[in-house]
């Protein structure tokens, strides 16, 4: 596999003893974990299981967790590989696997799955999808693009991601802001503490405006790039 960050043509193992990650690139630096699963169907999934949900929230929050690959296969043949991007990882799109029963060897431990689902398209960059090996400067080209919704700070992470997602969600390319008004009280759940939701939708447009993922075009109208 190359890097597709830097396009170095092939990716180093990391020896068993070091749990950080599976893959690293000797040019770039860059960390991936590989997440596989068996899947019969050509689709990735909404969900891949990954390790012990409290490590991966610590490695979230103290922005240290390394890029994804997610690969789906049967008979040995690799159906999807998707990468995404290590700064599209927020605390929300992790869920809590029910913890182990108490006869278990490690009792009360608990797994989590990742919502792959909830990330929105900007930061689902496939690499090879159903079984269709796409193009190695397409990839580097949108994982380049990905670049400009990295933030400083994992809260406004948080926002913009999720208000990327809703867009996303809207099945037309131009929609007004009433429809993105629709998801608010999903937003609200996401986000118990800030009572001015359209506010904080407003915002992230205009920053989704300015990064280039969509345009304003007559007033209260938008149409993504
Ligand atoms: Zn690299």
């Amino acid at each position: 596999m190359y890097c597709p960050i830097c396009g170095a043509p092939m990716l180093s193992h990391y020896s068993a003893n070091k749990p950080v990650a599976d893959f690293y690139c000797d040019d770039c630096r860059s960390d991936f974990e590989l997440k596989s699963r068996e899947s019969k169907t050509a689709h990735i999934g909404r969900t891949i299981a990954d390790g012990a949900y409290k490590t991966m929230i610590e490695r979230i929050t103290s922005l240290r967790n390394p890029n994804l690959f997610v690969m789906t296969y049967s008979n040995w043949a690799v159906n999807n590989l998707m990468l995404i991007p290590n700064h599209f990882f927020t605390p929300s799109i992790i869920e809590k696997r029910p913890p182990l029963k108490d006869t278990a060897r490690r009792a009360g431990w608990m797994g989590c799955n990742i919502g792959i689902g909830d990330i929105p398209d900007s930061g689902r960059i496939f690499i090879v999808k159903n079984s269709i090996l796409e193009d190695k400067a397409r990839v580097m080209d949108l994982y380049q693009r990905s670049l400009s919704l990295k933030t400083e700070k994992l809260e406004s992470r948080g926002w913009l991601l999720e208000v990327l997602k809703c867009v996303d969600r809207i099945p037309t390319n131009s929609f007004t802001l009433n429809q993105l008004y629709a998801f608010a009280d999903e937003l609200h759940a996401k986000h118990p503490d800030n009572n001015f939701v359209k506010d904080k939708i407003r915002q992230q447009l205009q920053l989704l405006r300015d990064k280039g993922f969509i345009e304003f075009t007559t007033r209260g109208e938008y149409r993504k790039t």
